[in-house]
């Protein structure tokens, strides 16, 4: 027996995948997914369980490894990317510590962007401890990730475009840079989603992703993901969700479906909305930079609409004057957008990067990455705009 999928025509494209593919529905008929919650699966007979068991045939055992909503989940996603298969984890972070259980050993090197989510540095410095060997280079600079190659480098980890500052990085050329070094790329694909960006279209070999962010969507459950060919799946990762279970739980992976449903509309309308708001941002004589690849000024502009389906994505930075005092003002001034450092949701945000996300850094550090004190970051939800720019516009205009 193998699990059997959803009958659609072969050539099915994005937004039919995004709503409909998944496993059949179950003898009841239900038109909308349906949330499987139990531990444990039930066998016909013992010489079944025993097949099962030793992988001679595909089934559902057991909750730790196996469970129908989290397999449709990780099907819609690996249709989305374009890869054959996918696994779902309990958050973006155990997707990463997947990858090192999964992939690396002590002795082996990782080259990864300085620019990305500050916990994945974390990761992969803490794991020092066990003798993996980390280099991390400017996101937008090829030949640092060229240079930074060693004879044992087995992973390089970008993330694209990058927090807060929306740099780009070509995930072309650095497939090109691991290829040639014997090794894989991985993109954390969370600030654009399938929707605008499919890096393995470009040459990456895994994608990784927070389903916390825009699979999900309306900012409610904690998920993540790696979508690979089906060897590296069945073979480096399952064997590790068996032994050390960074599980994902059937209701969150079902949210993250669901959520996945409208992940196009919302992507394509978020970044409308952020590009309206960056451009208005760019007129404001208490702002003095704005950061988002839609504009024109984004120094890597060309680079992301021809990688990102011509959208920028939803997050906007800016720089207000008045350094750390002035963002304070502009944020406390908001009434709509919510105070938090979390993305990816219907609700807009609005977060102080020097002072939570990137608080950790030293300024010296913070400045190097090109984050200011002055600096507000915007992850635009799907509120009215014009009620943003109002939102935004009170805090600024007591600047000048
Ligand atoms: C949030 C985030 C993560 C971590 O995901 P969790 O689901 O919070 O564990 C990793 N990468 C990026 C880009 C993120 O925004």
């Amino acid at each position: 027996m193998t699990i059997p999928r959803v009958d659609l025509p072969a050539d099915a494209r994005l937004d039919t995948l995004a709503v409909r593919e998944g496993l059949p529905p179950s003898p009841w008929g239900e038109n909308s997914e349906a949330l499987f919650i139990t531990s444990s699966f039930v066998h016909p007979d013992a010489a079944t369980a025993a097949r099962r068991f030793a992988n001679e045939e595909e089934a559902f055992v057991y909750g730790r490894f196996s469970n129908p909503t989290v397999t449709m989940m990780e099907r819609r996603l690996a249709a989305l990317e374009g890869t054959e298969s996918c696994i779902g984890t309990a958050s973006g972070m155990a997707a990463i510590l997947m990858l090192v259980l999964g992939l690396l050993k002590g002795g082996d090197h990782v080259v990864c962007s300085q620019s990305v989510f500050g916990t994945t540095i974390r990761l992969f410095t803490d794991f020092a401890r066990f003798g993996l060997q980390a280099t991390f280079v400017p996101q937008a600079d090829v030949d640092a990730w060229r240079v930074a190659m060693r004879p044992n480098t087995k992973l390089l980890f970008a993330e694209t475009p990058s927090n807060p500052l929306t740099e780009v990085c070509d995930i072309a050329a650095l497939a090109e840079i691991a290829h040639a070094g014997g090794a894989q790329l991985v993109v954390d694909n969370c600030f654009c989603s399938p929707a605008l960006q499919r890096p393995v279209t470009l040459g990456a070999d895994i994608v990784m992703h927070s389903g916390t962010k825009y699979l999900d969507g309306q900012g409610r459950v904690v998920a993540g993901a790696l979508c690979a060919r089906d060897e590296v799946v069945t073979q480096k990762f399952v064997p590790v969700m068996r032994t050390m279970g960074l599980t994902l739980s059937p209701f969150n992976a079902w949210v993250v479906l669901k959520g996945m449903e409208t992940l196009s509309i919302r992507m394509v309308a978020q970044s409308e909305r952020a590009l309206a708001i960056a451009r208005w941002l760019e007129a404001q004589p208490g702002v003095e930079r704005v950061y988002h690849p839609s504009l024109p000024s984004h120094p890597q502009h060309r680079l992301a609409m021809a990688q990102q389906g011509g959208q920028g994505g939803a997050v906007v930075s800016f720089v207000v004057r008045g350094g750390r005092a002035g963002a304070f003002g502009v944020i406390d001034a908001t009434r709509i957008c919510s105070i938090t450092t979390n993305l990816g949701d219907t609700k807009t945000t609005i977060s102080h990067p020097a002072s939570t996300s990137h608080g950790r850094l030293t300024e010296e550090q913070r400045l190097a990455a090109g984050i200011t004190q002055g600096m507000v970051r915007l992850a635009v939800g799907l509120e009215d705009v014009e009620d943003l720019k109002g939102d935004l516009a009170r805090g600024l205009s007591a600047l000048t």
